[in-house]
This record gives C-alpha cells, sequence and structure tokens, in this order.
C-alpha cells in the first residue's frame, strides 16, 4: 500500500463549513417550512456585469475562428491582461509594477495556499488569529508544523490574536520570522490596515528579513479614499513583500476564476549557503511547471473589470453591498450587539451577545431568527465569544435578517 502524507492527520476535524453545514441541514430537517438567510459564506450574489459578459462572450467567438483561436497561453497571463492591472490597480496609485512581477492565475486560494512551496521546510511562520484558514492549513498539510492543541493552535505556528484592544490589526512580533501572512481588508474580522500599520509592517519585515504575504482580496471595498489599497503604496514593501488580489469578490468572479500575485524584482530570499535568490524567479518556475494559465475567454472578462463599463458596474456591485453592510452594521447594533468592521469590508464580525460562545450564538441565530451566520471560533482561538455576518446577499434578505435578529435579541 502507498503510504499517505499523514501531515494531513492532522488537519481539525470537523471543518468549520462542514460543520455549519451540518447544523443547518438538522435545522431544516426539522424545520422544512423554515426561511433560512444566509449570511455565513463568503461568497457573492450578484450576476456578472453586462460588460464582463460581453467580452467574454466576443472572446469565445474569437476561439470558434481560424484566426482566433488559442491553444496554451502564456504561463503568467496575457499581456493584455497584465498591462491593464499595471495600468488600472497600480500606476493610479503611484505604484510602478513591472509585466515580469504579475502572475496571473485561478485564484488567490491557490496563489496564498501554493506560496509555501517556494520557501524552505524549517522557516517561522506567523499568522493573526483569527484567520484565513488556507494560509494555516496549507502549511499543516506542508509538514511545516506540529499538531493543533485543544484550541486549534497549531504546534510551531506564531499566533499575533487580532483582538478588540488593537483593533483587530495586530503589528509585528517580538520574536524573528521568517514568513507573514496578512489580509486586509480583513476575512473575517472586516478590520483594514492603516497606512500607519502597513508602515510598522513593513520596516520591521525589511530590518527582519521577513517576506509578508499580504491578501488584498477585498482592496475594491475599501471606502476611505485615504486608506492604502496595495501595501506598495508603502515605502520599501518591494523589498519585502508579495501582494495577492483577486477578481471574485470585487467582480462576481468566484465562479469565473481569476486572480494574480504580484512579486517585485528586489524581493528575494536566500539559500543554506547564503546565497541570494530572486522570489519570482521561483514563482515563475512553479507557475511554469505546475500550471498552465487561465482560459482566455476568462482572462478577456478580467480585463474587462478595467474597461470604463466595467468599472462602473463593479463599483455598482461592491456599493449594493457596502450598502447592505451599512444597514447590518446598523441594524445589529440597534440589536444590542457590538459591531465591528463592515465600513472598508464585506464583513461585520460582532461581539456575541450575552457572552454566549461562537457556536452557542450560531444555533440561537438560527434557531431564534433563521439566520446563518458563522462562528469566530472557526477562524480561529481568538475568535471565540464572535461571530462573522456577511454582506453578500440581497438588500430584501438583509432587511429581514435584521428584523428577524431585532426581534429575537433587542430588548
Ligand atoms: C475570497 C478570498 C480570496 C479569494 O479567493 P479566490 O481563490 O481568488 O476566489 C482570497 N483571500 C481571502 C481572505 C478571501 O476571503
Amino acid at each position: 500500500m502507498s503510504r499517505i502524507n499523514e501531515h494531513y492527520h492532522k488537519l481539525q476535524a470537523g471543518y468549520l463549513f462542514p460543520e455549519i453545514g451540518r447544523r443547518v441541514g438538522a435545522f431544516q430537517n426539522d424545520h422544512p417550512e423554515a426561511a433560512l438567510i444566509r449570511l455565513g459564506i463568503g461568497d457573492v450574489t450578484l450576476p456578472l456585469a453586462p460588460a464582463i459578459v460581453e467580452a467574454m462572450k466576443a472572446a469565445v467567438d474569437e476561439m470558434a475562428s481560424d484566426e482566433g483561436f488559442r491553444g496554451y497561453g502564456p504561463e503568467n497571463g496575457y499581456e493584455f491582461l497584465v498591462d491593464a492591472i499595471r495600468e488600472h490597480d497600480y500606476a493610479p496609485r503611484g505604484v510602478e509594477i513591472a509585466r515580469d512581477e504579475v502572475f496571473v492565475s485561478d485564484g488567490s486560494k491557490q496563489d496564498s495556499g501554493n506560496i509555501q512551496e517556494i520557501f524552505a521546510q524549517d522557516i517561522r511562520i506567523a499568522v493573526t488569529d483569527p484567520v484565513y484558514p488556507v494560509y494555516v492549513d496549507t502549511n499543516v498539510m506542508a509538514g511545516r508544523t506540529g499538531n493543533a492543541d485543544d484550541d486549534g493552535r497549531y504546534e510551531g505556528l506564531v499566533y499575533l490574536p487580532a483582538t478588540e484592544d488593537n483593533g483587530f490589526m495586530p503589528g509585528p512580533p517580538s520574536e524573528a520570522v521568517d514568513l507573514v501572512y496578512l489580509c486586509s481588508p480583513n476575512n473575517p474580522t472586516g478590520a483594514v490596515a492603516s497606512r500607519e500599520d502597513l508602515e510598522a509592517w513593513v520596516s520591521w519585515a525589511c530590518e527582519h528579513g521577513t517576506v509578508l504575504i499580504f491578501d488584498a482580496a477585498y482592496d475594491a471595498f475599501i471606502q476611505d479614499e485615504s486608506l492604502p489599497r496595495s501595501i506598495y503604496e508603502i515605502e520599501g514593501a518591494r523589498r519585502c513583500a508579495i501582494e495577492m488580489r483577486s477578481f471574485s469578490k470585487r467582480a462576481g468572479f468566484t465562479g469565473i476564476r481569476c486572480a494574480y500575485t504580484v512579486i517585485p524584482a528586489e524581493l528575494t530570499g536566500s539559500t543554506s549557503s547564503g546565497e541570494s535568490v530572486e522570489l519570482r524567479s521561483l514563482w515563475s518556475r512553479r507557475h511554469a511547471t505546475k500550471f498552465n494559465s487561465v482560459p482566455y475567454p476568462v482572462q478577456r472578462a478580467a480585463e474587462a473589470v478595467f474597461s470604463p463599463d466595467g468599472q462602473e458596474q463593479t463599483r455598482q456591485q461592491v456599493a449594493y453591498y457596502m450598502a447592505n453592510a451599512a444597514q447590518l452594521r446598523e441594524g445589529l447594533a440597534a440589536a444590542g450587539m457590538t459591531v465591528f468592521g463592515g465600513e472598508n469590508a464585506p464583513y461585520i464580525w460582532i461581539r456575541t451577545p450575552r457572552g454566549l460562545s461562537s457556536w452557542d450564538f450560531f444555533d440561537r441565530l438560527l434557531e431564534e431568527a433563521q439566520v446563518v451566520c458563522t462562528p469566530g471560533s472557526g477562524f480561529g482561538a481568538s475568535g471565540e465569544g464572535y461571530a462573522r455576518i456577511s454582506a453578500f446577499n440581497s438588500h430584501e434578505n438583509v432587511a429581514e435578517a435584521i428584523r428577524r435578529i431585532e426581534k429575537a435579541f433587542g430588548s
């Protein structure tokens, strides 16, 4: 028999979303008439914007002709998309990114999960707590951790608690680490890093030779124009940061799949003999070996996100979700809950009322309001006593959910 990778057995059983599914399924079984409102899962709900659909259809038609047919594309993305990214996501913010620093992919989940492959086995890794589980689980699978303790914290990882006291944006640890995963605007807490927060991280990382993985999947949800959208707006970040962005949340691409990672030329790592190596050359090698680029029609669709119509239509979609977030903040506060986030992110992070545990609150919310949330403890030990409420839903469902929550929990 083939031996398996036993590091997989260290992964926490009964993982968050299956457990939510199990509890929701059991509730529906007992209450088939209940009209559930799902404010749990982080997936978009609005249909694709017309400009995107048109571009994708036109690209499919091109593929149906002798002249327009294309087979394998360039591994790191078509130049038209790479240039659109540079021109629209970076140049207006004063950030210059070269073509060979952009790597188009089929998702930031994959990129944030795969990036660990280009680092040594024994590096020290820090994550925030609560955290997007992909960063942790992929390092567990790769054998970089020991077992999890009773709170779900893996031996060998450095956890940086995100708490009310630090505004859910922990600063650099006191000990040296090699790699840190940061996410802003944050999933799950909805917190956003200020310029000062990022400056502190970048100067610390440059000083210690630490690499920052900056996951900006929700950058389009930033409402406060004075906040940085890219970590490269911070002096020195080109020497220490890898940035990941996705078309998933900003333009409804969760089912279409397109994202990108930026690795600046200056960003290097070292071999055991002390030789310095460009990280982008390793990632490029990985891409060329294990990935065969994103479908042409999908890259044309992503390009259309930057067209004047595409920008306007996706801006309206983001505004739609952010109007939900504002309603939720207000309504949940009116129901007596302490709310965080939701101002520059599509997630509201609430302190559970009456000292309920995250899962007890989940059950109460399900039973008394027929609303599904995500228990904060599922994202890490420091999430205990909190819950995540998502703004990805219709205005009508959000208004109805608020009515029910006020009735169930309001005084
Ligand atoms: C949704 C999400 C992503 C995007 O993932 P894709 O694979 O591009 O759909 C990345 N990071 C975080 C934290 C997310 O919540």
